[in-house]
C-alpha cells in the first residue's frame, strides 16, 4: 500500500540536485548499456535516442560520439548544466513554443537536445518520434500513480521499429522503501 502511494514531487527532486544527494547518477555509465548495446542498436546508425528523466547521464555523450542525435528530458536545469560542463561541451538554450517556461539545451554542434521541463508537458508533436530508448532510472523513478500516463506517453514517442531498453527491478516492497 504505501508503495503504491509513494510520491516525490518536482521540487523534491530539485532538492536532491541543489544538496548534491545524487547517488543515482553513474560517473562511469551503465555496463548494461555496453552490454545490450547491439540490441538498442540493431544494426542501425544514426538513430535519434530518447533518454526521458535523463538527469546528466553520460550514457548521452558515449552515444552521441557514435552518431547518434540524443534528445533527453529532465526537470533539474542544474543537472543539464553540469551534463554540458563536464563533458566541456558548449551549447545555447531557447525557450520551447508551446510549453510555458521550458527550455531547451543544445549542444552547439548539434546532436544532443535537452528538454528542461517535466516529462509530461512534452509530445511527439515538440520531440517527434525515436528510433531508440535507454530507460534507466527513469520509469523506475516515476510516481506510481503515474505509471500508465508514463507509458502511454512513451508509446507515443517511438517509431515502428522502435527498440527500448529498460533497467528495472524485481524486489520485495515490504522490504525495500522508495
Ligand atoms: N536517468 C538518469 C537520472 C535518474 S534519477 C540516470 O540514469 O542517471 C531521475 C531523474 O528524473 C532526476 O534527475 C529527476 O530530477 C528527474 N525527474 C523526476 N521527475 C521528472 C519529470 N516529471 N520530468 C522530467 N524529469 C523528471
Amino acid at each position: 500500500g504505501s508503495q503504491k502511494d509513494r510520491v516525490l514531487s518536482e521540487e523534491e527532486w530539485l532538492k536532491k540536485w541543489e544538496m548534491g544527494n545524487i547517488g543515482f547518477h553513474k560517473e562511469r555509465g551503465h555496463p548494461l548499456l555496453q552490454k545490450y548495446l547491439d540490441v538498442l542498436l540493431n544494426g542501425r546508425t544514426g538513430l535519434r535516442i530518447f533518454f526521458p528523466l535523463c538527469g546528466k547521464a553520460v550514457e548521452m555523450k558515449w552515444l552521441a560520439d557514435m552518431g547518434h542525435s540524443i534528445v533527453g528530458v529532465e526537470i533539474s536545469e542544474q543537472a543539464l548544466r553540469e551534463f554540458f560542463a563536464e563533458h566541456g561541451l558548449s551549447y545555447c538554450e531557447e525557450p520551447v513554443p508551446g510549453i510555458s517556461g521550458a527550455k531547451k539545451l543544445q549542444s552547439t554542434s548539434g546532436n544532443i537536445s535537452l528538454y528542461c521541463c517535466s516529462i509530461y508537458d512534452l509530445s511527439s508533436s515538440i520531440i517527434g518520434k525515436f528510433d531508440g530508448v535507454w530507460d534507466r532510472g527513469a520509469l523506475v523513478a516515476v510516481n506510481p500513480c503515474d505509471r500508465q500516463r508514463y507509458g502511454s506517453l512513451m508509446l507515443t514517442l517511438m517509431e515502428k521499429n522502435s527498440s527500448y531498453l529498460l533497467v528495472t527491478v524485481a524486489y520485495d516492497p515490504s522490504k525495500h522503501k522508495g
